[in-house]
């Protein structure tokens, strides 16, 4: 489990019943939800939230490091939960699934220093792409 909200109690983040349904969406283990999603499933634990109450939730999380912004699709953003422990993504190029990947070894260290062009590197972010069992299946 991601434990997210175990991690907003252990910080001391006022849960108000807003912020808590918002983390309880977002709790869980390869989630990577849009900030739409947040809201549709957040909606339909407390019809009154707004998509402007997600959305400032969501910047608020992004801020305190406990979820992560993962472009993987070019398209909308998604919101990962699993922010404490560096992973990688596998996405289904059919349907977009997505899921939380562990390469072995550190992928800086797979960049040469030749084409590091002076950079000071800071993280690397890999997207695996295929298809998933389901919709290898279908094909
Ligand atoms: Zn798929
Ligand atoms: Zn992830």
């Amino acid at each position: 489990m991601s434990d997210l909200l175990e991690r907003l109690r252990g910080r001391g983040w006022r849960l108000t019943s807003q912020r808590r349904v918002v983390a309880e969406v977002l709790d869980g283990d390869h989630v990577h939800l849009t900030a739409d999603e947040v809201h549709s499933r957040a909606v339909e634990r407390l019809p009154e939230i707004s998509r402007a109450t997600v959305y400032n939730t969501l910047g608020e999380l992004v801020c305190l490091g406990e979820v992560l912004e993962v472009a993987t699709d070019g398209r909308a953003k998604r919101y990962d939960p699993n922010a404490h422990r560096p992973h990688q993504h596998l996405v289904c190029s059919g349907c977009g699934a997505i899921r939380d990947v562990h390469p072995q070894g550190d992928p800086l260290a797979g960049l040469p220093q030749g084409e590091r062009f002076g950079f000071v590197l800071a993280g690397a972010e890999i997207t695996y792409r295929g298809l998933c069992p389901d919709c290898a299946d279908r094909g």
